[in-house]
């Protein structure tokens, strides 16, 4: 029977124990609290932010977007690598992240890309967070909170460009950035865009959108405004744009080692960081015609041995894997069997030979020469493999290798 991995870190995160045993097998009440567990590799963090600078040159920028607990890796512990291993800025969705990462002492420049509210500009002024902006209304509020403060509030202005979301119309952004700049205590330090489709297949609309953006930055240029950072590449268009990378690149996807579309490496030799692991609780004989699980859905069509394994969707793992995706067990894929619950599934291991309970099943990740990628759970999920990762929840221990 296998026991828990040999690993060289403890667990972090929410779920209580000893903290960081750092005796190999000796403590073992902080691994045993929750047989099911994320495993983050952050050498491969560090290595794919090397991979990410081979490619972008050292003359380009690095933001590592850490929103969504940075993509279920544990924000706090990937930004400090991330900081360490030549990301120049960090990059969250909301204020909330970003204050978690001050309140771990992260100091370096973070920008929260999603919009804030007037009322939240003291605190964000306050903790010398940039925001994006797209409205005089919110650069007035920076302004006004960094007056009171005797501080200068950083913003960096959004731009939309054709995603449809947010961000200031690009016709009306060169008038926009004249009217942040007369705003006292107010550092417009940056301006971006956002490409909808740098992950389709047709380049037209990507191309629409860069043109449109070079258009806006000379309307800048030629009336002298000095606008700062200027960005607009996630990881799709990193790989796929060249022409995108401008002073500085966002990457989230690549510097987790998720290709951002199928095949897009862009010569970058990246290594997934994250593994979804459980150990099985319950191996039980069943008998064929044996119906599975709520609902009954699934019917055992010969005698086979099933195991549960305690994790569900109250984790973050879709329930649509019902009676359609797969788990590794020692390197073989056992069928997830019946539906998922809120906090086990049970997988049918009757063609891998003695499962006993303890076991370690891999969800997402390597199991001797097998492999079952974040992309691979959401195309049997019906979504994205963003989804998968920023979905799992803090209920998940973290479980953090090769720091
Ligand atoms: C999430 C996000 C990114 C990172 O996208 P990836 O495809 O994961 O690299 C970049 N820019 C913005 C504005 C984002 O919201």
């Amino acid at each position: 029977m296998t026991f828990w991995p040999d690993v060289s870190a403890g667990f972090t995160g929410t779920s209580g124990g000893c903290g960081a045993p750092k005796n190999r097998g000796g403590c073992c009440h902080s691994r045993s609290d929750r047989p099911a567990w994320v495993e983050v590799d952050l050498a491969a963090i560090g290595h794919n932010l090397q991979e990410l600078r081979r490619l972008v040159g050292p003359r380009v920028r690095i933001m590592a977007v850490v929103k969504g607990n940075a993509y279920g890796h544990g924000a706090v512990e990937v930004a400090r690598v991330a900081a360490g291993s030549g990301a120049d800025q960090l990059a969250v969705a909301i204020l909330q992240e970003a204050l978690q990462l001050r309140q771990a002492q992260v100091a370096c420049p973070i920008l929260v890309l999603g919009c804030a509210l007037p009322d939240q500009a003291f605190c964000i002024v306050s903790n010398s967070i940039t925001q994006a902006i797209s409205t005089l209304q919110m650069g007035v509020a920076l302004s006004t909170a960094a007056c009171s403060l005797g501080k200068t509030a950083y913003a960096h202005v959004k731009v939309d460009t054709g995603m449809g979301r947010l961000g200031v119309p690009v016709r009306e952004a060169v008038q926009l950035v004249s009217e942040l700049q007369k705003l006292p205590n107010l550092g417009i330090t940056g301006i971006f865009t956002q490409l909808a489709c740098a992950d389709e297949q047709d380049d037209v609309f990507s191309l629409t959108q860069l043109a449109r953006f070079r258009e806006m930055l000379q309307g800048l240029a030629s009336y002298g405004a000095n606008v700062g950072t200027i960005h607009a590449a996630n990881s799709a268009s990193i790989v796929r744009y060249p022409e995108s990378h401008f002073d500085m690149v966002r990457a989230g996807l690549v510097m987790y080692g998720l290709p951002p579309y199928p095949g897009a490496l862009g010569n970058m030799a990246l290594r997934p960081c994250l593994s979804l692991k459980a150990r099985v609780v319950q191996v039980r004989l069943f008998r064929r015609g044996s119906a599975i699980g709520y609902g009954r859905t699934y019917e055992v069509n010969k005698d086979t041995v099933l195991a549960v394994v305690p994790i569900g969707y109250g984790d973050g793992l879709p329930r649509a894997l019902s009676s359609r995706g797969y788990v590794l067990v020692r390197g073989k894929r056992a069928p997830i069997v019946g539906r998922v619950c809120m906090d086990q599934l049970t997988i049918d291991v009757g063609d891998i030979g003695d499962v006993e309970p303890g076991e370690v099943v891999t969800i997402i990740g390597d199991s001797k020469s097998e492999c079952i990628s974040a992309c691979e759970v959401a195309d049997m999920a019906g979504t994205i493999q963003n989804e998968i990762v920023s979905s799992l929840t803090d209920r998940l221990p973290r479980l953090y290798v090769g720091k």
